[in-house]
């Protein structure tokens, strides 16, 4: 934790509050310009990581997700805030499984079933990436279960 007026890491703690959420507030006094500042710590929930169909790791990436989403929905009357409220619902569910690590199926899944109630055109083109469905006659089959 910086200074905010002269970036130095010497501080020192003059006050400390607990808030309702678990947060903790803490008023500091830099220790090389004296200005006051106050830092704010929370715990958050971890997001596991993600295992890909090939095996390899990966950081959960919420900007990526949210560009994949955003591309999937271009030109379709989806509002940017759904978009948005769709990748936090994505993390959020993450977070509650609870493990170190999760098939990133999980999170495809998640965007898929908040896209079928968001927009159907963007529903598709996204599953069409992420179902990988590579003919007419499977993105034929997809849009005959969505239409049933
Ligand atoms: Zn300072």
């Amino acid at each position: 934790m910086h200074c905010p007026f002269c970036q130095s890491a010497r501080s020192r703690v003059i006050d400390t509050d607990h808030d309702t959420r678990g947060g903790v507030r803490r008023r500091r006094v830099c220790g090389e310009c004296s200005e006051r500042y106050s830092t704010y710590e929370r715990a958050m929930k971890a997001t596991p990581f993600l295992i890909k169909q090939d095996g390899r790791r990966e950081d959960f990436d919420r900007e990526k997700l949210e560009r994949g989403i955003r591309v999937a929905c271009a030109k379709r009357p989806v509002a940017s805030a759904d978009i948005s409220r769709l990748v936090g619902e994505v993390e959020a569910r993450l977070q509650d499984i609870g493990k170190l690590e999760t098939s990133s199926r999980v999170v495809g899944d998640i965007v898929i079933e908040g896209l079928k109630s968001l927009d159907q055109i963007a529903y598709i083109r996204y599953a069409i990436v992420y179902l990988g469905l590579s003919d007419l006659q499977a993105v034929r089959t997809e849009i005959d279960r969505l239409l049933a």
